[in-house]
């Protein structure tokens, strides 16, 4: 067991200060918790497969167009009594700024 700063172990051993951090096993960062080098990189593509999905999920809304987005209420019916809206100019489900009085055919009352 070693105690190294976690950003030593990541730039291949070197401490700040310029001495040479000791390799392998186990570190002990500042919580006195032990991670190895594995369960840091681990963490790290975890973290960034994260963030590509969520840029995925972004990406998958509906085009507004494709599902007769208009920025008028269809009789009772209005973006912001919808369950996709999201205050203050949005939608689960469709792309782009929403209309709180707009409509679309993905209409979904909110429960009441
Ligand atoms: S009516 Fe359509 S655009 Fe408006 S919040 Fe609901 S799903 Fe989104």
């Amino acid at each position: 067991m070693c105690s190294v700063t976690p950003w030593a172990a990541l730039a291949g051993g070197v401490e700040r200060d310029g001495t040479q951090a000791q390799s392998g096993g186990d570190m002990t960062i500042g919580n006195g918790s032990q991670l190895s080098r594995r369960a840091i990189i681990q963490v790290g593509l975890l973290v960034l497969a994260t963030g590509v999905s969520a840029r995925a999920e972004a990406q998958q809304k509906i085009a507004a167009n494709l599902v007769q987005y208009q920025q008028k209420p269809k009789g009772t019916q209005e973006c912001d009594r919808c369950l996709h809206f999201v205050p203050p100019d949005g939608c689960k489900v469709v792309a782009g700024k929403i209309n709180p009085k707009g409509w679309c055919a993905l209409f979904a009352p909110k429960p009441k």
